[in-house]
């Protein structure tokens, strides 16, 4: 018989849940006058997964995921709903079998779903979670800058650069001005001394009075002389 607390007002208390709910949603009992059990209809059915798992585990030792027999060495993905190897999941230390749990077409999509909700597409997303600006913020700095690669000129940069220690975007570049400056480091002394490098082993044209130019002969170097 149930107990007392169990029913009330025509509802019963799903003794796992702990829940009100109508009796149409509990699990059969035949042995009860009403014919119901103690357990609501998604409690009792985690309750006989886990107790076919543990049946399984024991006679088998294998493991039951969601309800079905996942054969060593692989993973029920439960948006595809396809029992894969494991090397088609994504790896996740947070997860106690070190793999995520949609396999990774699945977990793609998912993630390209989530960006595109959020950030209106994977552009937006990037930007947001790198620079932490949008595409207006570029649009904008862009359009101050005249639409150009901010050191060389070269139309429709699309880098953005940014100081990698303040997180201070500085302008949009071209890939080649943009890895520039990364080979130097972002650093202006070795960027200045580049520039007294390569002056002075260049013939310098130098204006010295309106119209006149000096030609100052290189500082540095050796001609290539020797021919195999
Ligand atoms: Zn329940
Ligand atoms: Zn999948
Ligand atoms: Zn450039
Ligand atoms: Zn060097």
């Amino acid at each position: 018989m149930p107990r007392l607390s169990d029913d009330r007002d025509g509802l019963r208390r799903c003794r796992d849940c702990g829940e009100w709910k109508p009796l149409d949603v509990f699990c059969a009992n035949p042995k009860r006058p009403d014919g119901k059990g103690s357990y609501c209809k998604p409690c009792f059915n985690e309750r006989s997964k886990a107790s076919y798992a543990r049946r399984v585990k024991a006679n088998f030792d294998r493991d039951v995921r969601h309800g079905r027999v996942v054969p060593e060495g692989h993973r029920y993905c439960p948006a595809c709903e396809a029992i894969k190897p494991l090397d088609d999941f994504p790896r996740n230390r947070s997860d106690s079998t070190g793999y995520a749990s949609y396999c990774k077409p699945c977990h793609n999509a998912k993630g390209q779903e989530t960006r595109l909700r959020l950030y209106g597409g994977s552009r937006e997303y990037h930007l947001r979670r790198r620079y932490g600006i949008g595409q207006k913020d570029v649009d904008e700095l862009l359009a101050e800058q005249g639409g150009v690669c901010a050191i060389c000129g070269a139309p429709d940069p699309e880098h953005v650069d940014h100081d990698h220690v303040t997180g201070w975007i500085r302008g949009i570049l071209c890939f080649n001005c943009n890895g520039g400056l990364g080979q130097f480091r972002d650093d202006v002394e070795y960027l200045a001394k580049a520039i007294t490098y390569l002056k002075g082993s260049t013939c310098q044209r130098v204006l010295i009075h309106p119209g006149v130019y000096q030609i100052f002969s290189r500082a540095r170097g050796r001609p290539p002389s020797l021919s195999f």
